[in-house]
């Protein structure tokens, strides 16, 4: 597990490289590093913290998702320090990637979760995570869920409806427990985000209608089983913008103040996650900037303020490694045929994503070169849907090795068997250490648990 000492970092700089052609085309290369912590090239060789990316392609073999420990944590604690002033928990959305080696690494920090299955809250327990941090979201959750979470002791359930409100109450009469609620409101805000990842709007299937949130809480009040102890909201992913945080807080409020008024008292605020990164050339308001927007209210408002990030944790703290298979060049086209495919990586055929593709080497000549060419990068599935890159500027030879960045959320997590296709490994490295931390499947596991009909 030992490397090249660490060399001169040879990476351009911003302007040398964030080149928009006039085809659009994005010439990828080093630009994109510059924004992931942990990734730069050196020697123009990729590297991953001190790791070297040819060394992990070697070692695991592609395609293989690998995760930057340090930059997992780099952005916990900008969340933590941005709110350090103010009594609170940051929930990880154990949906962004819910390996258990993410999740321990996140548990040690100090970290809560955000579950939306009984599988999530039995992974965070797996990997050392504290009930007692956890809060349950989700439109659907079952008797055992309840079960379950109750049993275990979890800080909240988020509510969604009415009837699931009932559901809790019932189940938590029978375990003789109270159940801590809060109501996922649904504030009726547009995230200006992706429709499919848009969640606070009154035509989502999300929270509970801002207008009814106030008869609801008064029903909660009359259930026997039930506790309130807190309100909960989360309008969407990969907001890039802070004003719609702002106006849903402000929503929030003016029902927490409703509810003041009417003898119900309020231990906690859920301002959800939805905090969007940079995939290619996007924005976001950084974590500071949004806390300084929004400390000044929650300083005067005085409750317990709980978080629910994903995406912003673990987007950028992970790469998908892929090799290059086949080359394919048409006369209107040109596609790169790679070992991974959508169902290892589905964000750009589920969400039209654009996620950078950066060359494990750069270019002999650099980045001027006349080799660079406008690739699709496209997996092996009979799908015409089945692309993780479009028009790529980039100079490639078979069996290259190709990061794709921003893989570390709704990357593996969403991945699939589709075409009898063995999901990929997962890597961990920190520092100059890498671990493997989940293997990769093999063909047999696919069929295993599968028998042929008996006649
Ligand atoms: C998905 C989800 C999150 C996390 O969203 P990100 O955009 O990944 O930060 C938080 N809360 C709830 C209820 C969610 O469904």
């Amino acid at each position: 597990m030992s490397n090249p000492a660490p060399q001169a970092n040879t990476t351009a700089s911003h302007d040398d490289v964030a080149v928009q052609t006039q085809q659009g085309l994005y010439i990828d290369a080093t630009a994109l590093s510059l924004h992931l912590p942990a990734l730069e090239y050196r020697n123009n060789a990729l590297y991953l913290e001190d790791v070297s990316i040819n060394e992990l392609a070697e070692h695991y073999d592609t395609p293989c998702y690998v995760y930057s420990k340090q930059a997992i944590l780099d952005v916990y604690q900008a969340y933590a320090d941005s709110f350090a002033t103010l009594d609170h928990q940051i929930c990880y959305a154990v949906k962004a990637n819910s390996n258990l080696a993410v999740l321990g690494v996140l548990a040690e920090a100090g970290a809560g979760f955000d579950i939306v299955s009984r599988g999530e809250l039995m992974r965070v327990l797996a990997a050392g995570g504290k009930a007692s941090r956890v809060v349950f979201s989700g439109v659907g959750k079952a008797y055992e869920d309840i079960e379950y979470a109750l049993n275990q002791g979890i800080a909240c359930f988020n509510v969604e409806s009415i009837s699931e409100l009932i559901l809790i109450n019932e189940v938590a009469q029978k375990l003789d427990k109270q159940a801590p609620i809060s109501l996922r409101v649904n504030p009726d805000v547009d995230a200006k985000t992706h429709p499919y990842i848009s969640t606070g709007l009154k035509d989502n299937k999300f929270g509970i209608a801002h207008e009814q949130a106030l008869a609801v809480y008064e029903q909660a009040a009359g259930l026997s089983n039930i506790d309130i102890v807190g309100i909960d909201c989360h309008i969407g992913s990969q907001l890039t913008e802070v004003a719609p945080f702002i106006a849903a807080m402000n929503k929030v409020i003016e029902l927490i103040h409703s509810l003041q008024e009417k003898g119900i008292e309020l231990q906690h605020i859920d301002l959800g996650g939805g905090l969007g990164v940079r995939y290619i050339d996007e924005s976001p308001v950084s974590i500071e900037d949004f806390a300084q927007a929004l400390l000044p209210k929650l300083t005067e408002l005085g409750l317990t303020v709980f978080f629910e990030p994903g995406r912003s944790i673990v987007a950028n703290a992970g790469i998908l490694l892929t090799r290059v298979e086949v080359l394919k060049p048409t006369k209107h086209k040109n596609f790169a045929i790679v070992d991974a495919a959508m169902n290892d990586l589905i964000r750009p055929a589920l969400y039209q994503a654009q996620m950078a593709v950066i060359p494990n080497h750069l270019p002999a000549k650099g980045l001027d070169t006349d080799d660079m060419q406008p690739w699709d990068i496209v997996g092996a599935i009979c799908e015409t849907g089945d692309f993780l890159a479009k028009d790529r500027l980039l100079a490639l030879a078979t069996n290259d090795i190709l990061a794709i960045t921003g893989a570390g959320a709704y990357g593996f997590v969403m991945s699939s068997n589709y075409n009898s296709r063995p999901r990929s490994a997962e890597i961990m490295v920190s520092g100059d250490r890498h671990q493997l931390i989940r293997k990769r499947e093999t063909i047999e596991d696919l069929y295993n648990d599968e028998v042929l009909w008996q006649n």
